[in-house]
């Protein structure tokens, strides 16, 4: 007995009285582990825990799943509709109806008097599917703007934009399962330890088991590239120069996969000739990385068996998202790695459902990745909803961050804003607030009445979170899990599909669009729409979807029909030959020339500002800063900086610092560590009034997504260190 442990007092688990648990999938990131809520004898929630028959996450939970149940008591939580006339006023409480008619008639005002676009709508990644395509419908059916988008542009529309460009669809062609095959594992600006703690689970016990080699490539040494074999700490915003480097050595060293390019691919000629001008010497004075290194893991990708590629925000929030994307997917499609195991260029998807919106909510265009653009989409979605295919626009409206730039020059007077927090999570902060200022009228829907946005709001409608409502999630892998009520929404608030229903009948007085009311019937009318598609949802429906802990898409009525079970995972897209969705099913490889647009550190401004993400915390703290278990870990913002830098300006660990871009100033407490080099500070985005202040988020061409992470800032001591902690907490009052 090793220290008389068995003397000590036993590990006690604190028996929380639960009489029932209830299934559900996580409401935080896009990994999509199954969670059961267990409720005591007086119906509350009290626990959560991960369920063990599901493949995802096999019974595990990151800190962030294992605390959720207490968002349901959080505070700040709406509990009835309010109103004010003007958005400095009081709110005052009021009915739904009288809520509902006030967001109606300022929509058909505004739009009467200074045009259809004149109104926008921005949505999330945060709700259920069923939720996105009855908005999508509304908008696109009855309201008619076009600049209607989602906060998913911050995060996965480089993304969308990259599979988009390289494979004709949007649409992950991977699954975690590959982690179990691959060879070679590439991680592009992706820190799964504390962004996607499951999958980094999921990615190190496949590790683990066959010792693959791990390339991290991120300007900062992460958790994730503290694991890996080679971290190549890169110049911000330089990824596409890399890739087109290692795709110069493997063509120059004869590496490619000739046959599969040949029959699955167009392009081969031009990309060839644009990857020639990144010989490894010159591309290393640019990206930072030196030619050898290049050299060796580009031969590493090439002549591995398999090898996979994932990423997240280090290339999607980038003036280059869109190019790092495609670049990933160049290098995947010259050396046959796509749809096959262990084989593949997966993105990394942010929130709990972001895929569902990219598949259903018409943002980007009709549902089930049609496009606006495309005539017969819109007359099949027209007959189908029972609308004039004329109503529909020709082409896609402005994405969320343009739509700010159009408030502040007065194309757009309305804004209905749905479970997103702009004013906390947009760049450069002060432009927003200025843009918010000047609205006409602006209507926000969220489970917190408190959130920053809605102080400049007239309407405040109430809607329930996460578990509180019905429907289905898409996770990073197509998998769709469902999520059942496990407790109603607080006071009068109701879920957002209740919000969207009651909404559509004044929009909709003479009944020709159907709208039902039931998550479990949407689905089945989405998976009509979907037969024959790349996300095919035929076979599916809710209680299946329950029973088998989520189902990849596509599985079909076919598949049904053939009795084959629905897979358990490791589906793939793009398997057989020729199959990808440009007409000819070839894909695109695509010469990504580099142009330095970023801000980049200079005499006045002179040090790189890198913001990102904590294990704790969840994008814009609206959620984890509520509750305790979460917050307490990193209560307030901080930078890492390096010990050198640190010692050079004066600052010791645990002062105050003020970080000043051209934009403005924030303050945060200084923690020295070697994580970052010295001409860089790392910035948690989590924090209202600090991050954000400071970005200046440049927007990548395709796929309007801002470059948070590429900005320059100089550090200044304070004096007055008392007074920097006292501002410092009253700017987390939210
Ligand atoms: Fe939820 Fe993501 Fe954590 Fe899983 S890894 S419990 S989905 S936040």
């Amino acid at each position: 007995m090793l220290f008389g442990r068995k003397q000590k007092n036993p590990i006690k688990i604190a028996d929380k009285g639960v009489v029932e648990w209830k299934y559900a999938a996580c409401g935080y990131c896009s990994t999509g582990c199954s969670i059961e809520v267990g409720l005591n004898a007086e119906g509350k929630p009290v626990t959560s825990r991960g369920v063990a028959d599901a493949d995802v996450n096999r019974g595990k939970l990151c800190l962030k799943g294992i605390f959720e149940h207490e968002l349901f008591t959080s505070a700040g939580r709406g509990t009835e509709p309010l109103m004010r006339e003007q958005w400095h006023q009081d709110w005052q409480p009021t009915t739904w109806d009288s809520a509902l008619d006030k967001v109606h008639d300022e929509i058909v005002r505004i739009q009467a008097k200074y045009g259809r676009d004149s109104v926008a709508i921005i949505s999330t990644g945060q709700m259920l599917t069923e939720e996105f395509y009855t908005l999508g419908k509304l908008t696109r059916g009855l309201i008619g703007t076009n600049n209607y988008d989602g906060n998913t542009t911050l995060c996965m529309a480089s993304a969308v934009s990259g599979y988009k460009r390289s494979f004709g669809s949007d649409g992950p062609p991977g699954c975690y399962e590959d982690f179990e095959h691959t060879d070679c594992l590439f991680a592009w600006g992706s820190n799964l330890p504390e962004q996607h703690p499951i999958i980094y689970w999921r990615m190190k016990e496949a590790q683990e088991k066959r010792g693959f080699p791990l390339i991290v490539i991120d300007p900062r040494v992460t958790m994730l590239a503290q694991n890996a074999h080679i971290h190549l700490a890169i110049t911000p915003g330089t990824d596409v120069v890399l890739m087109n480097a290692m795709m110069h050595v493997i063509f120059a060293e004869k590496l490619e996969d000739s046959s599969y390019i040949e029959t699955n691919t167009n392009g081969i000629e031009e990309l060839r000739a644009e990857v020639a001008k990144y010989d490894p010497v010159t591309a290393s004075k640019i990206c930072g990385i030196d030619e050898d290194t290049i050299r060796v893991v580009a031969r590493l990708y090439a002549k591995a068996g398999a090898a996979m590629a994932i990423w997240t925000m280090g290339i999607n929030q980038s003036t280059h998202g869109s190019d790092g994307v495609v670049g990933i997917n160049n290098l995947a499609l010259i050396t046959g790695n796509i749809g096959k195991p262990g084989g593949t260029s997966l993105s990394i998807t942010g929130q709990c459902n972001a895929m569902g919106t990219r598949e259903w909510s018409s943002c980007s265009g009709l549902p089930n990745y049609r496009a606006l653009e495309n005539p017969e989409h819109r007359a099949e979605i027209a007959d189908f909803w029972g609308i004039d295919p004329e109503f529909f626009p020709k082409k896609r409206g402005m994405f969320q961050t343009d739509i700010y730039h159009a408030i502040e020059s007065g194309q757009i007077k309305g804004l209905w804003l749905i479970a997103t927090n702009p004013l906390s999570s947009l760049p450069n902060s002060a432009r927003v607030r200025k843009a918010m200022e000047s609205l006409e009228f602006c209507a926000v829907q969220d489970c917190y009445q408190d959130t920053e946005s809605a102080q400049y709001a007239h309407v405040y409608l109430p809607a329930g979170t996460w578990a509180e409502k019905d429907g289905v999630m898409t996770n990073t892998e197509r998998r769709i899990s469902v999520v059942k009520p496990v407790t109603p929404p607080p006071g009068q608030a109701q879920p957002d599909l209740w919000i969207f229903n009651r909404m559509a009948e004044r929009f909709n007085q003479s009944g020709k669009v159907k709208f039902p009311e039931k998550a479990a019937d949407i689905f089945l009318e989405m998976g009509k729409l979907s037969v024959g598609r790349l996300a095919d949802i035929s076979g599916m429906n809710h209680e299946l979807l329950e029973k088998q802990r989520g189902i990849q898409w596509p599985y079909t009525q076919e598949q049904v029909k053939n009795g084959e079970a629905p897979p358990k995972g490791g589906k793939r897209l793009y398997t057989a030959d020729g199959t990808f969705s440009y007409a000819d099913g070839k894909a695109k490889l695509i010469p990504l020339p580099f142009i330095d647009n970023n801000e980049v550190p200079d005499e006045k401004f002179p040090i790189w500002l890198n913001t990102g993400r904590l294990i704790e915390h969840w994008h814009g703290r609206t959620k984890t800063g509520k509750i305790g278990d979460n917050n307490k870990y990193s209560p307030i913002p901080f930078i890492e900086i390096n010990p050198d830098l640190a010692a050079e300006l004066g600052i010791e660990r645990g002062e105050y610092v003020r970080l000043v871009s051209r934009r403005s100033d924030a303050v945060a407490m200084a923690m020295p560590t070697q994580r970052v080099p010295k001409n860089m500070v790392f910035l948690p985005f989590h924090f209202h009034d600090c991050a954000n202040r400071l970005t200046l988020g440049l927007l990548d061409p395709h796929s309007r997504q801002p470059a948070y992470k590429q900005s320059a800032v100089r550090i200044e001591r304070i004096a007055d260190q008392m007074a920097a902690a006292k501002l410092s907490m009253e700017m987390r009052k939210f």
